[in-house]
């Protein structure tokens, strides 16, 4: 049978067509293998084909290793939504920051392009009962798959994974195997067992319809991002015109490196196609309790030495041992680009979490907040310039809030059954209703002249719950509102037309009733001596845009309002 599509083998260059139940190749029986294209033709016709096609993963079908694509399987997988990240932007001084939510495929994570090409290529090789290991997301992504294609799956998974997970992979009807040991350990057990039994094994980053289906990551974030903001643009006059547009940086939180593995090969082919003249930088981000990636890149070692032991709590990232995926990503960013490795820690991830569900609405998994973390380490180490563009990929949904992540003291409690509250229900209920009520907070205004800024602290103060918050928008006016409200503290813009904020603090210190009130400046500009030296007694705390995060902001808050 014919096929758009040919493998070529890493090791000895034998180009074979693809069979999905022998992978290995026919001439060395090396495992690692890379399907091909025709690339000179689709240069053509693939953006004519695209064109009246929905947005979602088979759009692509003619880069994908499935030869007929079967619309039954179909759960919805891809063509996930590209959101410009502005409150988060603002913080880290990034215009440019886009978050490809991939929380919103079928089952939440990213896994689900996965699951999908993989399925659907074993399903029409006529495979009918298949065996994989998981840190937890593949498993749930291919039980909700394998259920529609009539596949028995055999789940491996580490018993680090929550149990909340393991329950999601059983009730699609799964069969559940939990090792108690490592990841890698439940590979090995996983690949044994599927040996002994003859059956099918997921070989994860080696997988040909795996990486190609993280390429469709690539192929979407090139075409969201010529939507949102044009062709790529020029590196000088004489270059050459390319119609789609190119991020400046990847970030994706790594275990096993498929995911950018296979979005490298997705932005190396668009290129091979002439429709970018770039691959991305990668940002690639591990915990910093499993992160032999990243040690290995800043010993500039060619392969990773495997963590034997992972110390951290974010199971999904707990790979230990990367193989050679490590050893043939790092080549390929040689080849094709750059990149940043980074590792941090879980709290850091934790702390990225809280931050993106209360800034830009985003419930995200801690695996998933571990590359938004990353991100603003190397931002705040200035390895990101402020006008690059910044794509990051919010690999999934977090299901349900993992009890250490939240800490105490997040709810407010009515007990209905408390003394008082059966005898007189009205009364009661209205008591208990006071106790969460806002008339005790401390009162803050918020004085800058761009509605992005005010909302952004309104944002932060507003998500820690306990504040009554006022807002102006030029000089004039917030003195008067100041003077009228007489808040416990003021966060105060310097730059605002007409009336700055210098003249703001000068008219208020004039009055005994608002001399004393404490005041945070937040200023987009470098201070001039002379200006610092305005400034001196005046305020308590100086902030500069574009470089504090919302728990700074908090904690300087905090600290003035006793
Ligand atoms: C699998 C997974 C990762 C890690 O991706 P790899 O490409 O396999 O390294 C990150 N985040 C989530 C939510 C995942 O499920
Ligand atoms: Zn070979």
């Amino acid at each position: 049978m014919s096929s758009h599509f040919i493998v070529e083998c890493l090791d000895c260059g034998n180009r074979a067509p693809f069979f999905p139940g022998s992978p290995a190749c026919p001439n060395c029986g090396s495992l690692w293998r890379e399907a091909r294209y025709d690339y000179a033709n689709l240069s053509y016709s693939l953006p004519v084909q695209l064109a009246g096609r929905p947005f979602d993963i088979w759009r692509y079908r003619e880069l994908l290793p499935v030869r007929n694509p079967n619309p039954d399987l179909s759960l919805g997988e891809g063509g996930t939504p590209l959101i410009h990240a502005a409150s988060l932007g603002l913080m880290l001084g990034l215009s440019n920051l886009y978050i490809k939510d991939e929380r919103q495929g079928p089952t939440a994570s990213f896994k689900d392009r996965q699951a999908a090409i993989t399925i659907s290529s074993i399903k029409e090789a006529g495979i009918t009962e298949m065996v994989c290991a998981s840190t937890g997301n593949v498993a749930i992504s291919y039980s909700a798959y394998a259920a529609r294609a009539g596949i028995k799956l055999w789940a491996f998974l580490t018993s680090l994974v929550p149990a909340a997970k393991m329950r999601e992979v059983a009730i699609y009807g799964t069969q559940v195997v939990k090792i108690t040991g490592s990841y890698d350990q439940a590979k090995l057990v996983a690949e044994e067992f599927a040996r002994q039994r003859g059956l099918f094994l997921d070989i994860g980053s080696r997988s040909i319809p795996s990486v190609e289906a993280m390429k469709t990551i690539a192929f979407e974030i090139a075409e969201q991002l010529t939507g949102l903001l044009g062709p790529e643009q020029k590196l000088s006059n004489n270059a050459p015109d390319f119609p789609w547009r190119t991020p400046d940086w990847y970030f994706q939180s790594v275990s096993g490196g498929l995911g950018p593995l296979g979005v490298i090969k997705g932005f190396s082919e668009l290129k091979s196609m002439k429709l970018l003249g770039k691959v991305p930088k990668m940002g690639i981000i591990q915990v910093e309790g499993c992160a032999p990636m990243i040690h290995a890149w800043k010993q500039n070692r060619e392969t990773a030495v495997p963590v034997q032991s992972p110390h951290t709590l974010i199971a999904t990232l707990a790979t230990g041992d990367p193989g050679r995926t490590y050893t043939l990503l790092r080549q390929k960013i040689k080849d094709e680009t750059s990149a940043l490795f980074e590792s941090v820690t879980d709290e850091e991830a934790f702390r990225a979490m809280h931050l993106l569900a209360k800034m830009e609405g985003l419930s995200v998994e801690p695996a998933a907040a571990v590359s938004f973390a990353g991100l603003i380490k190397l931002v705040r180490a200035g390895k990101i310039k402020s006008d690059e563009v910044v794509v990051i990929n919010c690999t999934g949904h977090t299901m349900p809030i993992e009890r250490n992540i939240l800490g105490e003291g997040w709810e407010h409690t009515i007990d209905m059954k408390a003394k008082g509250m059966e005898e007189n229900r009205e009364e009661g209920l209205l008591a208990a209703l006071s106790n969460v009520g806002i008339d005790k907070f401390p009162r803050i205004a918020i004085v800058d002249d761009e509605p992005d800024v005010r909302r952004l602290i309104r944002r932060i103060l507003q998500s820690q719950g306990n504040y009554e918050l006022f807002e102006a928008s030029d000089g004039k006016s917030a003195i008067s509102l100041i003077k009228k409200e007489r808040p416990n503290l003021i966060i105060l813009d310097l730059m605002m037309p007409d009336v700055d904020g210098f003249s703001v603090m000068d008219a208020l210190q004039k009055e005994k009733e608002t001399q004393d009130i404490p005041i945070i400046v937040i200023t987009a500009k470098e201070l001039t001596t002379a200006e610092k030296e305005r400034l001196k007694g005046h305020i308590q705390s100086l902030m500069q845009k574009g470089d504090f995060l919302s728990d700074d902001l908090l904690d300087e808050v905090r600290t003035l309002i006793k």
